[in-house]
């Protein structure tokens, strides 16, 4: 990863010296991570860092929390994630045929929409078309990175308390999440693990 790293980070201001906070229930933790499949093959990595409220807050994939947990600012590990702990197993009933019709044109392999699920409870699916003909599209709501053993790189690169309102919400606030008073609390899937 050139060009990333702890270089010119020090620990946060107002920490005495010495005391190194620990990750624990309702820390804000920042990290990088770069993604790859268990070939090496690049998925994606991070830009700016992610941001999380650590804690079982459903915001990260808990493998990845349970292996933070205790560690600190500039803690690097690297995390395998068989597909149940990632995007889940690939099912092939996800798949469906829909008329071509139906669709506006034009329509490529690849492309994704957002479909609304039958049960209101669940959250929006992405259905990606996988194949056309003059008359069919075939879409699957399956994740993009279902069915795929994932492996992170990752780099805690701050750590800091969560303030009350934040713990209250059950997110982070601040610097990597725009905070908009009215929001639903439906934290979305801002990220790729988020
Ligand atoms: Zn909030």
């Amino acid at each position: 990863m050139p060009g990333r790293g702890l270089n010119q980070r020090t620990y946060n201001a107002g920490f005495p010296s010495g005391a190194v906070m620990k990750i624990a229930k309702n820390s804000v933790v920042s990290l990088h991570y770069r993604l790859t499949d268990t070939q090496g093959e690049f998925i994606e990595e991070t830009d700016e860092p992610m941001v999380y409220l650590h804690g079982g807050y459903d915001s990260i994939f808990p493998r990845i929390e349970e292996a933070l947990d205790g560690k600190e600012l500039g803690y690097k590990t690297v995390l395998q994630l068989e597909p149940v702990d990632g995007f889940g197993e690939y099912d092939a009933e996800q798949v469906r045929v829909e008329a071509r019709s139906k669709f506006p044109e034009p329509l490529e392999i690849g492309m994704r929409f957002e479909g609304v699920p039958e049960d209101p409870e669940e959250d929006n699916e992405i259905l990606t078309i996988t194949d056309l003909t003059d008359d069919t599209v075939v879409l699957d709501a399956n994740h993009p990175l279902a069915g795929i053993a994932l492996r992170f790189s990752i780099e805690v690169v701050d750590v800091r308390e969560a303030s009350e309102e934040e713990i209250a919400h059950g997110h982070v606030h601040g610097a990597g999440h725009e905070h908009d008073h009215d929001h639903d609390h439906d934290d979305g899937d801002e990220g790729l693990i988020h």
